[in-house]
C-alpha cells in the first residue's frame, strides 16, 4: 500500500477516536430550573381581591401542563382558607409550599407571632393537601434567622426567599441566614444575577432573553430560580403610578412566560420542585 495512503488511514483512525472520546466523555449536568409562584391576594399590600387565584392560576396550570413543567406554589394561609379546592387542584401536579398566613413582613413581628404566622399556615395547607408542606418563601422576601430556625424546627426542607449574598442553593448558618453553615434546611434563593427573576424586575428585557444569557454562559449555573405571582397574569387595571406592574400585568406577562417555557423546552434543563431541589443538592 502506498505510504501516503497508510498515513491518511492512521490519521483518520486517530481523529475518529478523538471525536468519539469527545462525544462520549463526561457531559455537564443539566441546569435545574425552579418555577415558583408566590400564591397570595392581588398586589399586596395595595389590594385584597383574589383575581390572581380565580383567573391567573387556571392560566398557569394550563401553561405548565402544555410545557410539562413541575412548579412550586407557595401559598398564603388566606388563599388556603378561601380557595381550598384550588389548592387541591394545584397539588395534583405540583408542590404546595407555604408563603406564611397573612402576607405580613415577618421580620417586623415578634418571634411568637412569626411562629404563629408560619405554624397556622403550615397546618392549614397540610390538612388541605394531605401531605407534609416542606418549602417556604417569606412574604416580601423578609426573612431572618428566627424564620429559618422556626422552619427547621417545623421540619421544612427548603427556604426560598430572594436575598443579596449567596445566590446558589446552600445550607445556612444558624447565626447568619445569608452565610453558609451547617443547618439541615436548604436555601434556594430566587436568582438575582443578571436580574431578579420576577417579570417586573427584568429591567425591560424579556424572560427568554435573560434565560438565554444565563444558559449561554461557558459554565451554566446549577440552578435558575424564577419567581412570579398569579395576579401578574390578570389585567388588574392598575394605576400608572405603579410603574412596571401597571404595564405588564395580564397579556404581556403571559406572553413572556409562554415564550420562556417554549425556549426552555429546547434546552438541556430539568424542572424541579423546591423539595426535589433539597434532594438534588443534598
Ligand atoms: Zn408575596
Amino acid at each position: 500500500m502506498n505510504k501516503r495512503i497508510v498515513v491518511i488511514i492512521i490519521m483518520a483512525v486517530i481523529l475518529g477516536g478523538t471525536a468519539l472520546w469527545a462525544t462520549s466523555g463526561p457531559s455537564a449536568p443539566p441546569t435545574y430550573v425552579f418555577i415558583t409562584i408566590d400564591t397570595e391576594p392581588d398586589f399586596p399590600p395595595y389590594m385584597d381581591s383574589y383575581r390572581g387565584i380565580e383567573e391567573g392560576i387556571p392560566v398557569l396550570l394550563d401553561l405548565f401542563e402544555a410545557y410539562d413543567v413541575t412548579a412550586t406554589f407557595l401559598v398564603t394561609g388566606t388563599v388556603a382558607k378561601h380557595y381550598p379546592d384550588m389548592v387541591r387542584l394545584m397539588a395534583e401536579d405540583h408542590e404546595i409550599g407555604s408563603h406564611a398566613f397573612s402576607h405580613r413582613p415577618l421580620t417586623s413581628l415578634s418571634y411568637e407571632v412569626k411562629l404563629q404566622e408560619i405554624g397556622v399556615a403550615t397546618s392549614m395547607l397540610e390538612s388541605i393537601v394531605g401531605r407534609d408542606v416542606t418549602s417556604f418563601r417569606a412574604p416580601y422576601h423578609k426573612c431572618d434567622e428566627d424564620v429559618v430556625s422556626i422552619l427547621e424546627g417545623l421540619g421544612y426542607l427548603v427556604e426560598s426567599s430572594a436575598a443579596r449574598g449567596i445566590e446558589v442553593p446552600y445550607h445556612p448558618s444558624q447565626e447568619d441566614w445569608l452565610s453558609a453553615g451547617d443547618m439541615d434546611i436548604l436555601r434556594v434563593p430566587v436568582t438575582r444575577d443578571p436580574v431578579l427573576m420576577y417579570p417586573y424586575d427584568l429591567e425591560g428585557r424579556s424572560w427568554p432573553d435573560v434565560a438565554k444569557q444565563i444558559l449561554s454562559c461557558e459554565q451554566a449555573p446549577e440552578a435558575i430560580v424564577i419567581g412570579m405571582h398569579p395576579w401578574e397574569f390578570v389585567d388588574l387595571d392598575l394605576d400608572p403610578c405603579y410603574g412596571a406592574y401597571s404595564r405588564l400585568c395580564g397579556e404581556e406577562t403571559y406572553n413572556d412566560l409562554r415564550d420562556l417555557l417554549h425556549y426552555l423546552s429546547s434546552q438541556d434543563i430539568t424542572y424541579l420542585s423546591l423539595s426535589e431541589g433539597y434532594d438534588a443538592f443534598a
